[in-house]
C-alpha cells in the first residue's frame, strides 16, 4: 500500500486529491491530512480515509478538532509544529496543496524525506526554486508538477529534452475580467474577482487569475521547474481552458496538451505517474465545442505578467518579495482596503524598494532566509 500525506486537504486542489483517494481506499495507508479552519470537513475527510493523524494549522482549534474525532483512529494535532511533524512522517507521494507561501516549510520538511511531492503550492517555487531543488536533489526525492499548465507541459515534453524546445507557450483563461473595458477595472468588486469563467478554484487564486498575478506566478513556476530561461516562456490568453500547454521545438513542431478543466486530472496524473490510469475526467468533445481562441495578453490589462519578466531578470530574492508582495496586496484588496487595480503597483513598489537592500541579489539559501524577505516584503506592501 502506498502512504500518502495531503498538505491542504480541504481546499480546492486537496479535495480533489482526498476525492482521487477515496475511489480506491485499499490502494493508499493516508498518513496525514492537514486544513485550516474547515474542522468538520477536515475531521471527516480523516476518518472516511482513516487517516494516522489530521492537523489543523491553528492552534486553538485543537479541542474542536478532537472533539470532531472522537470515536475514531485519528489523531489529532494542531498549530505549526505539528504540520512540521506530520510532513517528517515518512509517505511515498505527498500532496503539497496548502496555498500562499504558509506551503514552503512543510514542503521542504517533506522533501527532505525523500519520496514524491506532488507541487500544487506554486509559491514555493517562486518564492524559493532554488531551495526547494537543492533540498529535493539532496533526499533523492521527486518533484511532480501538479498545476494544470506545468503538468501540461511535463507531459508534452515527454523524453524531449529542453535543448530540441524552442519554447513553451502556457495559456491563460484571461479570468473574470478579461472583456472588461480598462476604465472599470479599479472599481471591480471582491466579489466580481472571486468568480472564474472556467475553473473552480480557491478564492484566492481566482482572484490572481483577474489580475493575471497568478499566471505571472506560472511563469517564474515553469522556469524555475523546467530550468528554462524567461525569453523561452510564452503567455497566450485561450478563454476556452483546454490547452492547457504547448511545448514547440526547434523543428517547428508543437505539442499540446488538451484536456476538460479538472484538476483531478493533473493530481491523478501526479499520482499515477510514471503510469497512467484511468481517472474520473470527463473526455473532450471538439466537435461540441466547434472552435478555440486565442489573443495575445494585453499587459495594459495585465502589469503582472511584466513583473513577472522583472523578478526573473532579477533572480536572488526577487521571487520571495513577489510572492509576498503579492499575498500582501491580495489580502488588502480582499480586505477593502486597496483598489484592484492597487495590486500591482503595491507589488512593484516593494520590489523597487527592497531591490536596493543588501543581499537581495543572492538566492535565498535556507528557510530563515526566505522568511526574513518574505516578513520585510509584507511589511513593505502593507505601508
Ligand atoms: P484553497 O484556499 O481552496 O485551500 C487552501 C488549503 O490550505 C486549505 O486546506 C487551507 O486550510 C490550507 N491553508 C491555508 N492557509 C494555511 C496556512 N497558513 N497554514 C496551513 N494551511 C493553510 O486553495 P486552492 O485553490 O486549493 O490552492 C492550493 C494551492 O494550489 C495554491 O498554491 C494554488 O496556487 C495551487 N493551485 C490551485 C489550483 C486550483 O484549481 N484550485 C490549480 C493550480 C494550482
Ligand atoms: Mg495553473
Amino acid at each position: 500500500m502506498r502512504r500518502i500525506s495531503i498538505f491542504g486537504a480541504t481546499g480546492s486542489v486537496g479535495a480533489n486529491g482526498v476525492d482521487l483517494i477515496r475511489r480506491a481506499p485499499g490502494d493508499y495507508h493516508v498518513v496525514a491530512l492537514t486544513g485550516g479552519r474547515n474542522i468538520a470537513r477536515l475531521a471527516q475527510m480523516a476518518s472516511d480515509l482513516r487517516a494516522e493523524i489530521a492537523v489543523t494549522a491553528h492552534d486553538e482549534l485543537l479541542d474542536d478538532l478532537r472533539a470532531a474525532l472522537a470515536g475514531s483512529d485519528v489523531q489529532a494535532a494542531a498549530g505549526e509544529a505539528a504540520l512540521l511533524e506530520a510532513a517528517a512522517r515518512p509517505a511515498d507521494w505527498i500532496l503539497s496543496a496548502i496555498v500562499g507561501a504558509a506551503g514552503l516549510a512543510p514542503g521542504l520538511t517533506a522533501l527532505a524525506q525523500g519520496g514524491v511531492l506532488a507541487l500544487a503550492n506554486k509559491e514555493s517555487l517562486v518564492c524559493a526554486g532554488a531551495l526547494l531543488r537543492d533540498t529535493g536533489a539532496r533526499s533523492g526525492a521527486t518533484i511532480l508538477p501538479v498545476d494544470s499548465e506545468h503538468s501540461a507541459i511535463f507531459q508534452a515534453l515527454g523524453t524531449d529534452t529542453l535543448d530540441s524546445v524552442r519554447d513553451v507557450t502556457i495559456t491563460a483563461s484571461g479570468g473574470a475580467f478579461r472583456d472588461w473595458p480598462l476604465e472599470r477595472l479599479a472599481a471591480a468588486t471582491v466579489a466580481e474577482a472571486s468568480t472564474h469563467p472556467n475553473w473552480a478554484m480557491g478564492q484566492r487564486i481566482t482572484i490572481d487569475s483577474a489580475s493575471m498575478f497568478n499566471k505571472a506566478m506560472e511563469v517564474i513556476e515553469a522556469k524555475e521547474f523546467f530550468g528554462l530561461d524567461a525569453a523561452r516562456i510564452k503567455v497566450l490568453v485561450h478563454p476556452e481552458s483546454i490547452i492547457h500547454a504547448m511545448v514547440t521545438h526547434h523543428d517547428g513542431g508543437t505539442i499540446a496538451h488538451l484536456g476538460a478543466p479538472d484538476m483531478r486530472h493533473a493530481i491523478g496524473y501526479a499520482l499515477h505517474w510514471p503510469e497512467r490510469r484511468p481517472l474520473p475526467v470527463a473526455a473532450l468533445d471538439l466537435a461540441a465545442l466547434g472552435s478555440l481562441t486565442f489573443r495575445a495578453p494585453d499587459e495594459t490589462r495585465w502589469p503582472a505578467l511584466r513583473l513577472a519578466r522583472e523578478v526573473m531578470a532579477a533572480g536572488g530574492a526577487a521571487g520571495a518579495v513577489f510572492n509576498a508582495a503579492k499575498e500582501q496586496a491580495l489580502d488588502d484588496f480582499i480586505a477593502g482596503r486597496i483598489r484592484f487595480t492597487e495590486m500591482a503597483p503595491r507589488v512593484e513598489a516593494t520590489l523597487e524598494a527592497l531591490s536596493a537592500e543588501p543581499g537581495f541579489a543572492q538566492d535565498p539559501q535556507d528557510l530563515p532566509a526566505v522568511l526574513h524577505w518574505d516578513g520585510l516584503a509584507r511589511r513593505k506592501a502593507a505601508r
